[in-house]
């Protein structure tokens, strides 16, 4: 892919403080299909990073706020729009069934037509423009619309009820398997908050794709119905609270449990 007169913006990403130590980053210029949210958590002693996007740009510079401060990078799972990012990070963790998908150098691209009807299905039925590429902007001049994202070896593996904590705050690890078969979500029991990653966010939900499990997100659906939250911050779109999350789960409900 070359030849593409696509504008250059800066700054590339763009970042919304939300709610108490919890920011958004996100990518204006990516599609919403590929645009991932990356969620920077400050903590008193350790701040987390969830998700870390396409790699097109660098990222650990916007979350790198104190020098000595630790940070730990936790990919929901991982697809390649969630981990472009995560070997600008030292510490890094994923749940444990997708761990050696970080092992290796991951192939990926922005061109629309490559992703195929599983993907680019639900979004066309939703009303989603499916452009050529998926970006309308790039962050440097010339950039290829195809790549590679390098390895990023885990340093620590997650499993279902693991405590990921940044000395002030505790998140605890839901295994929410259905979208791909590590998805992860990380739940504040004290706040009511959960960091979804792709198992439930307010859009169309994938669970056609290679790795994904209808049976088994119909269990997480089932979970995440039950769940007390108070907001849901998702792998992409806007984030919602409890009734919206209730719908979402009976939507997908009533259409996949049988
Ligand atoms: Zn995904």
């Amino acid at each position: 892919m070359q030849d593409r007169e696509l504008p250059l913006a800066d700054p590339w990403f763009v970042t919304r403080h939300v709610s108490d130590g919890v920011t958004l980053i996100t990518e204006p210029h990516v599609h919403p299909l590929l645009r991932c949210n990356v969620w920077h958590v400050q903590g008193r002693d350790r701040d987390l990073v969830i998700d870390t996007a396409l790699g097109l740009a660098p990222l650990a510079h916007l979350v790198e706020h104190e020098v000595g401060h630790s940070l730990l990078a936790v990919a929901t799972h991982s697809h390649s729009d969630h981990v472009g990012g995560m070997s600008e990070f030292a510490d890094r963790a994923i749940h444990r069934i997708e761990a050696p998908d970080l092992t290796a150098p991951m192939d990926t691209t922005l061109v629309a037509e490559v992703y195929g009807e599983t993907v680019l299905g639900p979004y066309r039925d939703a009303g989603y423009d499916i452009p050529e590429v998926f970006v309308d902007a790039v962050p440097v001049p010339g950039m290829a619309m195809v790549g590679q994202i390098p390895a990023a070896p885990v340093t620590r593996l997650l499993d279902d009820g693991d405590i990921v904590d940044t000395g002030d705050r505790a998140f605890e690890v839901l295994h929410l398997p259905g979208h791909s078969p590590g998805s992860i979500g990380l739940w504040e029991a004290a706040t009511g908050i959960l960091f979804s990653g792709d198992a439930v966010y307010d859009g169309p939900l994938l669970d056609e794709l290679e790795g994904s499990d209808i049976d088994d997100y119909v269990k997480t659906m089932e979970r995440l119905r039950d769940l007390p939250v108070t907001v849901v911050h998702g792998g992409h779109e806007a984030s919602f609270g409890r009734d919206r999350l209730v719908e979402i789960c009976a939507d997908y409900l009533s259409r996949r449990a049988t």
